[in-house]
C-alpha cells in the first residue's frame, strides 16, 4: 500500500528537485507547441498567454502566471518552489495582464485553447473496491487504473482520431489524461461535453443500487469492443478474485440486488447461503459463484435481453472508467502538471505507456526522497541529462520524450510549415476549420446519442 504520508517530503529536498532534475525544457517544448522558434509560421505570444498556477507551503494559490520561455518559467518556480504547479488553458491575452485588457474593449480575457483533459481518481471507485478506500491505491485495485487507460485512450486514439495522448500517473490514487492534438485543444466546452458524455454509462449515485444502465437492442461498437477487449477478462481474471466480490454475504448480496428478477437473485442467495458450507476448498468461491449467476440469467430458460444483458451490466458497474467529467468539459480547468512531486505521497508524477500500463507499478515510482539519495549517491558529474540518467526519474524523462513528445513536436512542425504557406489563402484555411468543427460537432452529437440505443443516420 502507498502510505497517505512521507514523513520526509521537504522544502530543501523539493529545492534540489527544480534545481536539478526537474525537466523544464521539455516541459516547455510540450505547451509551446512549436510556437517557440524563430518559425515564420509560429506565434511568438502563443506561450506567454499560457495560465501556470502555484501552490506555495500553506495553501497559498498563485494564479494566472504567465511564463515568455524556459527560462522565465524556471527562474520563478526556482525562486518560489511550489509544492504543486498546475497548467491552464491558453488565453486570448497574456492572463498575468488580464485586468489592464480589462480597460480596452478589443481584448476580452477569455480561453481559446486547452489540451482535452481526463481526471480519474480512484476515490470514485470506492463502492467496488475492498482492498483500500480513500486516498489508498494498493495493487490489487490498482488495475481499475490499467482498466481506464486501456478503455480511453482506445477510444481516443480509433473513435476519435487523436495522436498525442499523454498519461501521467497523479502521484496518488489516480491517472490524468491529456489530448495534446490541435484540433482536441480546440474544441469548444460544448464539444468537450459531447466526447466526456460518449464515454458515460455510470449514472447512479452513492445511493443507488444500478450505476450502469446499458440500454437499446445492442451495445454501442465502442461498448462492445471495451466490455470484450478489457472489461470482462480484467472483471473475471482480476477483480472478481482480486476483491473478492462474490466471497460474503454483504457482497453477493450487492451484486444480487442489480439483478432485476427476483426468482433469480433468490434463487442464487439460496444456493450460495447453502454453498458457504458446503464448498469445497479448491475453487475459489467467487469464481464458482459468478460462474451460477452468469449460468442462471444466460441460460435458455431466461433469455429476456434484460437478463442476458445484466451479466454485463454488472461487469461495467464494477470496471467500466469512471470520469470526473466536470474536469473535461471545461476549458479552463486546472490539471497538475507532468513531473510535480504529490506533496503527501512524495511520489513524482510520471508519465505511464499506454502500451505496457499493465506493467505501470504505483508502488515504485520514484520518490522525492530517492531521487535525492541517487543525486548525493555520485554527485560528480554536474551536466543535466548526466544527473537525470543516474537518477530512477530518467527512464520516465526519456519515456516522456520518444512516446509523446518527439511525434507531437513533428506533427507542429509541419503544421506550421503548412500554415506559413498557406497565409495568403487565409480565408480558405479559415473556412475548412469551420467547416470541419461542423462535422466534428455532429459527430459527437451522433455519438452521444448511441448510449440511448438511437441510431441517427448522419445525412
Ligand atoms: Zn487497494
Amino acid at each position: 500500500m502507498i502510505p497517505q504520508q512521507e514523513s520526509d517530503f521537504n522544502l530543501n529536498h523539493l529545492k534540489l528537485y527544480y534545481g536539478k532534475l526537474f525537466p523544464f525544457a521539455d516541459l516547455c517544448r510540450w505547451v509551446s507547441y512549436g510556437n517557440d522558434a524563430n518559425h515564420p509560421g509560429c506565434d511568438q505570444s502563443y506561450m506567454g498567454r499560457r495560465e501556470f498556477s502555484f501552490t506555495l507551503v500553506d495553501d497559498i494559490y498563485l494564479r494566472f502566471q504567465s511564463f515568455n520561455n524556459v527560462h522565465e518559467l524556471e527562474n520563478s518556480v526556482k525562486e518560489k518552489s511550489p509544492v504543486k504547479i498546475d497548467i491552464g488553458p491558453v488565453y486570448s491575452v497574456d492572463p498575468a495582464k488580464r485586468y489592464a485588457y480589462a480597460q480596452s474593449e478589443n481584448n476580452v480575457f477569455t480561453p481559446v485553447e486547452r489540451e482535452l483533459i481526463f481526471d480519474i481518481d480512484m476515490t470514485d471507485y470506492d463502492d467496488v473496491r475492498y482492498c483500500c478506500s480513500g486516498a489508498d491505491v494498493c495493487l490489487v485495485c490498482w488495475p481499475l487504473m490499467t482498466i481506464a487507460i486501456k478503455v480511453i485512450d482506445t477510444a481516443l486514439r480509433d473513435d476519435f482520431g487523436f495522436k498525442h495522448v499523454l498519461w501521467v500517473y497523479s502521484g496518488r490514487r489516480g491517472v490524468h489524461c491529456w489530448v495534446c492534438d490541435g484540433k482536441a485543444r480546440r474544441l469548444s466546452n460544448e464539444q468537450r461535453g459531447a466526447i466526456a458524455d460518449y464515454f458515460r454509462v455510470y449514472k447512479g449515485n452513492e445511493n443507488s443500487h444500478k450505476k450502469v444502465s446499458l440500454t437499446g437492442a445492442a451495445l454501442h461498437p465502442f461498448l462492445a469492443t471495451s466490455y470484450t477487449n478489457v472489461l470482462k477478462d480484467y472483471f473475471e481474471k482480476n477483480l472478481l478474485t482480486g476483491q473478492n466480490l462474490l466471497a460474503t454475504e454483504e457482497r453477493y448480496e450487492k451484486i444480487l440486488s442489480m439483478i432485476p428478477d427476483e426468482s433469480i437473485a433468490s434463487e442464487l442467495r439460496g444456493r450460495w447461503q447453502d454453498g458457504r458450507r458446503s464448498s469445497s476448498a479448491k475453487e475459489d468461491i467467487n469464481v464458482v459463484r459468478w460462474e451460477q449467476l452468469k449460468q442462471l440469467l444466460q441460460s435458455g430458460k431466461h433469455k429476456a435481453q434484460g437478463l442476458r444483458r445484466c451479466v454485463e451490466e454488472i461487469v461495467f458497474c464494477f470496471t467500466y472508467p469512471r470520469l470526473d467529467m466536470e474536469v473535461s468539459k471545461h476549458m479552463n480547468h486546472l490539471l497538475k502538471a507532468p513531473f510535480c512531486v504529490h506533496p503527501k505521497t512524495g511520489r513524482v508524477c510520471v508519465p505511464i505507456d499506454p502500451s505496457r500500463c499493465d506493467e505501470f507499478d504505483p508502488t515504485t515510482v520514484p520518490t522525492l526522497s530517492q531521487l535525492i539519495e541517487e543525486l548525493n549517491y555520485e554527485s560528480s558529474r554536474s551536466d543535466v541529462d548526466g544527473e537525470l540518467n543516474r537518477t530512477s526519474l530518467g527512464n520516465a524523462i526519456t519515456l516522456f520524450r520518444s512516446s509523446f513528445l518527439q511525434p507531437l513536436l513533428k506533427a507542429c512542425k509541419s503544421c506550421l510549415e503548412v500554415t506559413s504557406i498557406d497565409t495568403i489563402k487565409r480565408w480558405n484555411v479559415h473556412s475548412t476549420v469551420e467547416l470541419s468543427r461542423s462535422i466534428l460537432t455532429l459527430i459527437f452529437s451522433y455519438n452521444c446519442n448511441r448510449s440511448s440505443g438511437e441510431r441517427k443516420e448522419l445525412a
